[in-house]
Formats: C-alpha cells, sequence, structure tokens
C-alpha cells in the first residue's frame, strides 16, 4: 500500500521532530511554519515547503498540526490561509497541539463542516521521544478516523490510546500535565527550603529523588538543575500554559483545580523574571523565598 502524504504544520521543537521522523520512514511530507526560516533543512531532507497551512493540507491526506496554543491552532486551522480551506473531505485532521476542550470541541465542528474526520492526539514525551518515535498519543475521535491515520501515529509513537470521543485525548493531556506541573512547582518550593533551612542541597535531592516524591517529573528537573541545563525541551511557559487549560476545563466541568491555580502562580512568577522561553524546570530559578523577602 502507498504511504499518504502527509502535512506537518509547526515547526517547533515538538514539530520538527516528528517531521524529521516521517521523512526518516520515507513518507511524503509537506511542511509549514509560520517563521519560513525553521523550514529550511526540511526541504533539504526531501520535504515540500508549503507557503500557508492551506496549500500543505491541500495536497495531504493526513494533516498533523503541533503548535503552540489555541491561538496558534486557530490562526493555522481556519486563518485566512489556514489548513480548513484546503484539507479535501477525505482527508484526516490531527490536532496534536496541548489545548483547551472549548477550542478543541469548535475546531472538531469546523472539521465536520468541511466532511473531514477530526481527532484530537496530544502526545506525552518530550523532544528526543519525538525525534525517536516514541511519542504516546492521548487520542479522541472516532476508531474509523483514527484507523486512517495509523500509519502516521505506528511511526511517531510507540504507543497511543484512544480515550473516547473527540476532546477525551485533550482533557487526559490537561490532567496529565496538570499533574506533572504541580509536582514541578511543589520541587521547586522544595528547593527554595531546602536551601533557606542550611541543608546539604544534594543529599536533600537525593532523599526526595530516591524516595516516594521521586516521579519521573522531579528526577527530570532535579538532573536539568544538577546539570545547570535550561534549554528548552519543554518550554516553562507552556507548562504555565496547560495549568491555565487545565484549570479552566476542570472549572467547566464544576471541579475546581485548587492546587493548580498555587502552581500556576509560582509559574507565572518565574515568567515575569524572565525565565518563560526557558525548559520548565528553570521553576526552580524563582524560589518562593525572595518573593517574600
Ligand atoms: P515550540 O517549540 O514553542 O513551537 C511552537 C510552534 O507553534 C512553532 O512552530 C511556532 O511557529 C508555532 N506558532 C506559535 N504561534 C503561532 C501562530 N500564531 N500561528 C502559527 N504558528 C504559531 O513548542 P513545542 O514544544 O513544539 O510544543 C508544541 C505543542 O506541543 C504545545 O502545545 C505544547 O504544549 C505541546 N507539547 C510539548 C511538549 C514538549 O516537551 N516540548 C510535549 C508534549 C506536548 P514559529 O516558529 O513561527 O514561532
Amino acid at each position: 500500500m502507498s504511504k499518504p502524504n502527509i502535512a506537518i504544520l509547526g515547526l517547533g521543537i515538538m514539530g520538527s521532530g516528528m517531521a524529521n521522523r516521517l521523512l526518516s520512514a520515507n513518507f511524503p511530507l509537506a511542511v509549514y511554519n509560520r517563521n519560513r526560516e525553521k523550514c529550511i533543512p526540511f526541504a533539504s531532507a526531501g520535504a515540500s515547503i508549503a507557503a500557508s497551512p492551506r496549500e500543505a493540507a491541500s495536497h495531504s491526506q493526513i494533516v498533523l498540526s503541533m503548535v503552540a496554543d489555541d491561538a496558534a491552532s486557530r490562526d493555522i486551522w481556519l486563518g485566512e490561509n489556514g489548513a480548513m480551506n484546503g484539507a479535501s473531505p477525505e482527508s484526516v485532521l490531527i490536532e496534536s497541539s496541548t489545548l483547551s476542550g472549548g477550542w478543541i470541541h469548535e475546531l472538531a465542528a469546523r472539521a465536520a463542516e468541511r466532511g473531514c474526520q477530526f481527532l484530537d492526539a496530544p502526545v506525552t514525551g518530550t523532544k528526543p521521544h519525538a525525534s525517536s518515535g516514541e511519542l504516546v498519543f492521548l487520542v479522541g475521535g472516532s476508531a474509523e478516523a483514527l484507523d486512517a491515520a495509523r500509519p502516521v501515529f505506528s511511526v511517531l509513537g510507540r504507543d497511543l490510546v484512544h480515550l473516547g470521543p473527540v476532546g477525551s485525548g485533550s482533557l487526559m493531556k490537561l490532567i496529565n500535565n496538570f499533574v506533572c506541573g504541580v509536582q514541578a512547582a511543589s520541587f521547586a518550593e522544595a528547593l527554595s527550603v531546602i536551601d533557606a533551612g542550611g541543608l546539604d542541597r544534594a543529599r536533600a535531592v537525593s532523599i526526595l529523588t530516591g524516595g516516594a516524591p521521586g516521579s519521573g517529573i522531579v528526577k527530570r528537573m532535579a538532573d536539568r538543575i544538577a546539570a545547570n541545563d535550561f534549554t528548552p525541551n519543554f518550554a516553562l511557559r507552556w507548562m504555565a500554559k496547560d495549568l491555565a487549560y487545565a484549570m479552566g476545563d476542570a472549572s467547566n466541568k464544576g471541579v475546581p483545580l485548587q492546587t493548580a491555580a498555587a502552581a500556576l502562580s509560582v509559574f507565572k512568577r518565574a515568567i515575569a523574571e524572565g525565565h518563560g522561553d526557558e525548559d520548565f524546570s528553570a521553576v526552580s530559578k524563582s524560589p518562593e523565598t525572595r518573593s517574600n523577602s
């Protein structure tokens, strides 16, 4: 069976890894990025560069967007030269960015009007997993659309979980990042208390990472802090975005996320202090003790 034509919209940290992975697997690929310069390396690797999301979608059976936030997704799909206007009714549209439930449902309705199949398929995993095809897709939408998109998911991911109708994948992803964000903010505050209390930082951190609080996210953060390396795998401002979207979606379901609110205030302070473009682990550079002193 011939491989479907694919479009990747958004060549940031995650989209560029995914595009490289598809090229390595010899998929015919069109790429679009708002800042066109990021497309150039993909042309030499065999991708066609589209001048607009519309152009990228018009030649593709599967169109996957991996952009920043709701506003970026709206521009990519519904902007003047957005992908929705180029998509043919047979195509499968996939939104893999981490977005709010409200926007996902609006987008799915627009895809249905166009006669396209739509999946929300955000991912767990970060930069190295995107490049190596080890993402996990959290999918919402019909089984039929999922089957049509399987050739792409199987190259980009090590697993996928079909959670239910449109919106289920996004809700699960926001719950996932809510829990991650709260742990990251707690760990940042814990480091502040460790320092303020005069404990040996390395020993204290190894007690935390080696014990019950030593989750994957806390360990990842501890490694980054120890290496003093805050180059982003997952930008701090996107963690703040996810906490805010999680709070909005949960609140719409009658559940106030109080710990997310506290964590978001810690992340917002880090953004105000200029750490938004660094890795989320840079939230540790904005300790609670400093703002209260
Ligand atoms: P990123 O490196 O910051 O890339 C963001 C992308 O969005 C860029 O291609 C950017 O284009 C594009 N964009 C932003 N605003 C736009 C607009 N108004 N119109 C069109 N394009 C726009 O982000 P990322 O780390 O790849 O993350 C992408 C998505 O995946 C986010 O929703 C994030 O939460 C989610 N995610 C990230 C990770 C991770 O570990 N990085 C893991 C799971 C999920 P320009 O290049 O022109 O700015």
